[in-house]
């Protein structure tokens, strides 16, 4: 285990994330490489951890000014052992190679968890569509794709949203795409609706985090109703988490952006939540403005002098972070046990650090890992994909029912899976066993390939 580690590190010492990812996950594997020497016969440690093929491209474009742009474009198809790539697109300035490889590597063993036939891929670009116009976003998008769509196919990689990738961009990047190919598919999701989109697609990362949630208390027979609840971001994971929080009966009164948090002690409820979205989507303003209109909330600027950050140190019975990567160390995972909170569901995308985790487990925390608890956003673009690809569309109801089940199915997998290799409720174990199962299984089905 420490050679896989030792090799990635020395290969690319700069991936700080893609390390960090693989620790975790072969940490959690171990028994399962132990048990199956198999797996180490077929270098499948050395198989996973390079992807099958990584693409990167130059995106230039004009600003409103007339002057050039150049920005760096990414597409990480990691592994396709179950099926088509299938992962977002994230634009956002910290965007690297070590990030996507970092995402592109959960992407595959969340995938396999949905129990949907989908591959793990990330791609995306260091550009920042905050405080560009929507032409100079729509000019980005269409020279990103021109160099994209040689690449990606409904049969062959199917990207979709991420951090700065909501319904406007996908709907830039998928109208070249089908100008350049001359064809009308599913190649991406999160499409609008009247154009190929499945209902509930955009509430699926933040409905299914909670649908998660939900079964991780019933193992404690208690539910959200009544629960406090810490929310960090206001995208498009954050809204609907909070939006099914507050239908559920929890009091949410925390949300974020990267330049700070509101807390609201009287609970954001529909009408704030409502207000949140537009503030967000359409006019694009700082979550600061918040605080400003509701004399009920107090806003906090990020302070980087702070060691942690003072969202996670307010009492509370569940957190769910549900903005970037990294945003719990242990002070904060210390914090938040000291504030009661039993629960901690990841929206996000790996946002606990490794020693945030170990405080989690040590003081049994219910702790939902990113690579089970949002895999409801991928699982809803995999059911867009069978849609497309039947030309039908599921009402809303029929694809939520699907969501509560393939979320409940995935929760049921994490808890068997740790149960079988000794790690009863250690829901980071079973989840990362249960996909690496399943995806190795098909690596050597398939051969030396
Ligand atoms: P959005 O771009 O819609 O929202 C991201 C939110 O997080 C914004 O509030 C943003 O603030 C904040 N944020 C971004 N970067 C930072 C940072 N470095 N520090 C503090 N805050 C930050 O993205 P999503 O809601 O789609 O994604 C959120 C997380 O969920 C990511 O980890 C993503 O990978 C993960 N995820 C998303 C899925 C989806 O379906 N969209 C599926 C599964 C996981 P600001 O506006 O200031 O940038």
């Amino acid at each position: 285990m420490a050679d896989i580690l030792d090799v990635i590190k020395d290969r690319d010492p700069q991936e700080k994330e893609f390390h960090q990812a693989v620790s975790e996950v072969m940490e959690s594997v171990k028994p399962v490489l132990d048990q199956n020497p198999i797996y180490r016969q077929a270098r499948i440690p050395e198989r996973l951890v390079e992807p099958e093929r990584v693409i990167m491209f130059r995106v230039p474009w004009t600003d409103d000014q007339g002057n050039i742009q150049v920005n760096r474009g990414f597409r990480i198809e990691m592994n396709s052992a179950i099926g088509p790539y299938k992962g977002g697109l994230r634009f956002h300035p910290s965007v690297n190679l070590g990030i996507l490889k970092f995402l592109a590597f959960e992407q595959v063993f969340k995938n396999a968890l949905t129990t949907l036939p989908m591959g793990g891929g990330k791609g995306g670009s260091d550009f920042d569509p905050k405080g560009k116009s929507d032409y100079e976003v729509m000019r980005f998008c269409q020279s990103f794709m021109s160099e994209l769509f040689r690449h990606i196919g409904p049969n062959t990689d199917v990207p979709a949203g991420d951090i700065g990738v909501g319904a406007r961009e996908i709907g830039y990047l998928f109208g070249m795409y089908k100008k350049l190919r001359n064809e009308f598919t599913g190649v991406l999701t999160g499409k609008g609706l009247n154009w190929g989109g499945s209902l509930i697609r955009p509430e699926a990362t933040g409905y299914g985090s909670v649908y998660f949630a939900a079964e991780m208390l019933a193992t404690r027979s208690e539910t959200l109703e009544g629960k406090t609840c810490l929310v960090s971001g206001s995208g498009n994971v954050a809204q609907f988490t909070v939006e099914k929080l507050i239908e559920l009966g929890a009091s949410v009164v925390t949300m974020s952006d990267s330049s700070g948090y509101i807390y609201d002690e009287s609970g954001i409820d529909a009408q704030k939540l409502d207000y949140v979205k537009m503030l967000k989507n359409v006019r694009r303003g700082r979550i600061k403005e918040y605080a400003e209109k509701y004399s009920s909330a107090v806003y906090t600027a990020v302070d980087s002098a702070l060691d942690y950050n003072p969202l996670w140190n307010h009492k509370a019975d569940c957190a769910f972070p549900s903005a970037t990567q990294n945003e719990i160390n242990s002070r904060d995972a210390q914090h938040l046990v000291d504030n009661g909170v039993v629960m901690v569901c990841e929206g996000a995308n790996m946002p606990t650090m490794p020693e945030g985790i170990h405080v989690f487990k040590e003081h049994k925390i219910l702790y939902g890992p990113g690579k089970a608890a949002n895999a409801g956003g991928v699982s809803v673009s995999g059911l867009e994909m069978t849609q497309n690809s039947m030309r039908l569309s599921w009402t809303r109801e029929e694809v939520d029912s699907r969501l509560k089940l393939i979320m409940k199915t995935i929760h049921q997998t994490c808890v068997d899976a740790a149960e079988q290799y000794g790690k009863p409720g250690d829901y980071e174990a079973g989840a990362n066993i249960a996909g690496f199962v399943k995806v190795v299984d098909a690596m050597l089905d398939q051969g030396l390939v």
